[in-house]
């Protein structure tokens, strides 16, 4: 199809896309029962095992894909089109360990052990960071989750909100205020180790396939050079060019909405007219609002992904504002093409019989996934008047 074929470049993005769309197919199948149970399927993670996608963003030295982010962003945008949740969620992974290898954030030893793990066995894991008080940490808000060391262990206690996949994990990395370092730092925690516990609270409007439920700590055991990072003035925030997952999967929602609407329009034939309404002007003028509103969001997207991939680890850093505009124009487009597409398919739209409610529940969620709208603007007000 044209609307995915332009952004396809060379044999190996046709490969990547290739398998990408096999399991998009496989997560819309198994998509209505995570939505249904607010959960992951561990067939689902099984699905995307056999295909070894989750060491795909791990360089090749260390027996990965090495992804590019503009790869990275392709495989996303079409797996969202089968399933926004699943997209999203095998994201975050994908994300983190691309993040991980690039950066060079953990100690090499630690860092290396995971990897071999990632690779052999396709274990998985996510940054559980926001808490119901501390809300978002983009907020920059202390974790209350505390770390209290005694003798050779730390001791973690608290409670983390929106852990998506919480129930499917191998690993968390969790966000905690470590006392003796009077530091907030993270550490990499195996999912079933004694003392975590899952408490179902995900039953949300969209997204509900994440599973994305809270997990308690309660003096969990942990090895000290599983403080695997400290955020300190030694350690800067860098630019994040991996959370362009998120505007890829809420573009991949809009394209699923919008070719679904497209096939309505040729399909649905009203007896008070001769044609579909595909021949109808206004059907014809929200058709083309949505392509004009996808090509503006999709072309700024592929367009930052590529500067990152060219750039030098420090000129990186200079497209840091443009990153987080990125997300905000994706997230806002993807809402407006829903609601274009809700209203091409009429009535018929919030029946749970069609994937439109679907499509409309889930883009919503994208507002608050981050950065937030206001902190990028006031991102780009700040840039300007500095200038
Ligand atoms: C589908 C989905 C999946 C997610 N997955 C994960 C995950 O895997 N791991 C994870 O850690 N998190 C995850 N999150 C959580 C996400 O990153 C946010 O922490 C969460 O959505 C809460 O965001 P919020 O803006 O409502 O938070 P809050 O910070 O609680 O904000 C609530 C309101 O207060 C305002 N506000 C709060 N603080 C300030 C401030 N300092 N200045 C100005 N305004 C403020 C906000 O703008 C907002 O209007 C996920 C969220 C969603 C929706």
């Amino acid at each position: 199809m044209r609307i995915y074929q332009m952004y396809i470049k060379n044999e190996r993005q046709r490969r990547l896309f290739e398998m990408s769309e096999r399991l998009a197919n496989k997560a819309q199948e198994r998509g209505e029962l995570a939505e249904k149970m607010a959960e992951l399927s561990v067939d689902m993670i099984e699905d995307f095992r056999r295909e070894n996608f989750f060491s795909m963003t791990l360089p090749k030295t260390l027996g990965g894909e090495g992804l590019s982010l503009y790869e990275f962003l392709l495989i996303q945008e079409r797996l969202a089109v089968g399933d926004g949740a699943t997209a999203l969620s095998v994201g975050w992974h994908l994300g983190i360990i691309k993040e991980l290898a690039e950066e060079q954030i953990w100690q090499p030893e630690i860092f290396e052990k995971f990897a071999k793990e990632v690779v052999e066995k396709q274990v998985i894991v996510n940054r559980i960071a926001s808490e119901r008080a501390t809300g978002s940490p983009t907020r920059g808000g202390i974790p209350e989750t505390r770390a209290v060391r005694q003798g050779d262990h730390y001791y973690l206690s608290g409670r983390k909100t929106f852990c998506t996949m919480a129930s499917v994990l191998d690993y968390y990395i969790v966000s905690a205020y470590v006392e003796d370092k009077d530091a907030v730092g993270s550490f990499l925690v195996k999912s079933h180790s004694p003392g975590i516990s899952i408490e179902k609270t995900w039953d949300t409007l969209g997204m509900r396939g994440t599973g994305s439920d809270d997990v308690i700590f309660d003096q969990v055991e942990v090895d000290l050079e599983m403080l695997v990072e400290l955020n300190n003035q030694a350690n800067p925030r860098k630019a994040k060019g991996w959370l362009l997952h998120i505007p890829a999967c809420y573009l991949g929602i809009a394209i699923a909405a919008r070719n679904e609407a497209i096939q309505f329009a040729k399909s649905f034939k009203p007896n008070s007219l001769k044609t579909s309404i595909a021949e109808v002007p206004h059907i014809q003028q929200k058709i083309g609002e949505m392509d004009l509103k996808l090509m503006q969001a999709r072309s700024f997207m592929y367009q930052i992904a590529t500067e990152w991939d060219n750039r030098t680890p420090e000129g990186r850093q200079e497209i840091s504002a443009e990153l987080a505009a990125v997300k905000t124009v994706a997230t806002n487009v993807a809402n407006e093409v829903v609601d274009l597409a809700m209203r091409i398919a009429g009535g018929r739209g919030l029946s749970k019989e069609n994937r439109f409610e679907q499509f409309y529940r889930d883009v919503r969620a994208g507002l608050h996934n981050p950065p937030m709208d206001d902190m990028v603007i006031q991102i780009l007000a700040k840039r300007a008047l500095s200038e």
